[in-house]
């Protein structure tokens, strides 16, 4: 906790240099963002001290619901008050007599400080609740949660932590943000993030790049460098955070920032077009989205529909997960507004660093090669055909594929047909409406699949490459791991040969095979993807554009001779140089 406390303010200009994730400038004042848990300190205390504790805690519930207070009018002003009516629950928790009078008994008790005897309390009431067969109350923990925190930081007599308690534009920055954390940030406000760990291809990066704010990653200690109010200025192209920047500093980004808009505005230009090489083929270029807020900036990239919805968010930030219904909403509404395009639905892909109060998960030592993604899923049936109900039944609506993450190899795939068979079976028993042969594909992310892709390829009907998973499983280098950042190479020899092995086993047998990890977004990289034969592209809107411009720029052969020739190449190192040399030669202004 102690990283991110206030330190001495630097006047002069500094800059600090990290990992760009998300492109963009952003100028504005720092909120340092506290992310553990307080400590709870435990003492005994005198029957004379009990007076004195009872005050504290009355003045922090007072300072609590000030402070609840205050937040509510603030965001009411700066974004409406059907927003800022989250916080009226909030406010009920302080003013809880039944929470408020067991506190009291429980000092008199326990003969401990206010601080050990609330945080039993609440964490007692969040237990129980959380308990109880009800989802509007289990949906409470949250809050009390939250409010617990808050009455022990006044305790503490430290400052209040809140993502979304500044009403003025601001930069996060943060030790680490969850992608929970990334998903409840408040996009008019937040301009920009910067963190001290996390990588390109962590969850958080990839947020912020589909809500466009620009991040920076991997900032080791800038937390203690900096305090809420300084003025930084963010680059999210280079990765540089520069602190106080000076008038020349800010007229240097401005230009920059033009140059950046001018090549924005000649994208907007080509947003109708066709994402054809020069040669006339098409490659099909669709959008990944983790939220049903993107969509409309999927419509306003000019994305062929979505080749990747990440559902796993839609079990984010609550206690329970979102039952038949409420998933067949959200994904009719999705399917129905990507028409005349279609929508690739990716079944749950929780675990890993995707994390949530809504479902079961154990704790595990090496997560991203624990219980994640379709073998959560298949160890839990009920989970699984909850969601598959309601894809089936949405693919009656809107053109719905279906996908499974985290295959590893064919009798995974038999499994989870097996169970939409069952799903099926249920749905007609039911008499509901539902679409009863959707393409079914796979991911291809794990090695085993992609060395086994001519297994799975006469079983699917299409395979989408998850390259951020690939090149970590590949390499062995944990994905979110800012240590050994510089060891996640996506033009590494060894991802180019599976890679490969999956573009062929796929044509082979007459299936399309797409790309919608991050490399399908990285503008150096589309001619190594185009030569190497991908049918489709998923990448992030804010990326689509840029990506169409490329692949608009290159010709199939250009394509396939750099794919052939940096097949002979042995390092990442060259196949990146000869690859950025392929890129630069068609659309430098792309990549300046
Ligand atoms: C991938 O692994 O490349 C992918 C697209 O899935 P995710 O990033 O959600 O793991
Ligand atoms: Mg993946």
């Amino acid at each position: 906790m102690s990283r991110c406390e206030p330190q001495t303010k630097p006047k002069q200009e500094k800059r600090f240099q990290g990992i760009a994730v998300a492109p963009g400038i952003a100028q504005a004042q720092v909120v340092i963002h506290w992310v553990d848990d307080e400590e709870i300190p435990q003492r005994a205390i005198t029957a004379e001290e009990l007076p004195e504790e009872i005050a504290r805690f009355e003045s922090a519930l007072i300072a609590t619901r000030a402070e609840l207070l205050e937040i509510q009018q603030r965001i009411s002003d700066a974004i409406g008050s059907k927003d800022a009516s989250i916080f009226d629950a909030h406010l009920l928790v302080v003013e809880d007599r039944t929470l408020i009078d067991e506190v009291l008994r429980g000092l008199e008790k326990d003969h401990q400080n206010v601080e050990a005897v609330f945080h039993k309390v609440a964490e007692c009431y969040c237990r129980t609740l959380g308990e109880i067969d009800d989802p509007y109350l289990r949906e409470r923990v949250v809050d009390i949660e939250d409010v617990a925190r808050r009455v022990i930081r006044h305790l503490l007599g430290k400052a209040p932590r809140n993502l979304a308690s500044h009403d003025s534009r601001h930069i996060i920055v943060s030790h680490n943000l969850t992608p929970s954390d990334t998903a409840s940030i408040n996009r008019s406000l937040v301009l920009g993030f910067v963190t001290e760990q996390g990588s390109k291809t962590s969850h958080t990066a990839i947020m912020a790049r589909s809500m466009d704010i620009p991040a920076i990653v991997g900032l080791h200690d800038i937390c203690s460098h900096l305090n809420s109010g300084d003025d930084v200025l963010i680059d999210g192209y280079s990765g540089i955070l520069i602190l106080n920047p000076t008038p020349e500093t800010l007229q240097e980004y401005g230009g920059i920032e033009l140059k950046k808009e001018a090549v924005e505005e000649k994208l907007e230009l080509i947003r109708e077009t066709s994402s054809t090489t020069s040669d006339g083929r098409h490659i099909i270029l669709s959008a990944n989205i983790e939220l049903p807020e993107e969509l409309e900036d999927v419509t306003a990239s000019g994305a062929e529909g979505i080749g990747l919805y990440r559902t796993e968010f839609l079990y984010l930030n609550r206690t329970t997960p979102p039952d038949e219904e409420e998933q067949y909403e959200n994904y009719r509404l999705i399917a129905e507004r990507s028409k005349p395009h279609s929508v690739i639905i990716r079944t749950l892909d929780i675990g890993g660093d995707k994390e949530t109060g809504s479902l079961d998960l154990e704790e595990e030592q090496n997560p991203f090669l624990g219980c994640r993604a379709i073998r959560f899923c298949l160890q839990n049936p009920e989970i699984f055909k909850t969601q598959l109900r309601a894809i089936l039944r949405a693919a009656a609506v809107g053109n719905v594929r279906v996908m499974y993450p985290m295959v590893s190899g064919l009798e995974e795939l038999r499994r989870a047909n097996a169970v939409m068979e069952e799903c099926k079976q249920e749905l007609r028993q039911r008499g509901a409406e539902f679409h009863p042969d959707p393409d079914i594909g796979v991911m291809i992310e794990i090695p085993s699949a992609a060395l086994c892709a001519d297994h799975l390829a006469r079983e699917v009907k299409f395979f989408s490459i998850g390259t951020n998973d690939l090149i970590q499983y590949a390499i062995a280098v944990d994905r979110v791991n800012d240590r050994i950042a510089h060891l996640y190479e996506p033009t590494h020899p060894a991802v180019i040969r599976l890679l490969k092995i999956v573009v062929d086993a796929a044509h082979k047998n007459n299936i399309w095979v797409g790309v919608c990890g991050e490399m399908a977004g990285d503008i150096q990289l589309i001619p190594l993807l185009l030569g190497l034969g991908v049918d489709e592209l998923s990448a992030s809107s804010s990326v689509v554009p840029r990506v169409k411009k490329a692949v608009q720029s290159l010709s199939l052969p250009t394509c396939q001779r750099l794919a052939d020739e940096v097949l002979a190449l042995d390092t990442a190192s060259a196949i990146l140089t000869r690859c950025i040399e392929v890129a630069h030669s068609h659309y430098a202004e792309l990549l300046d």
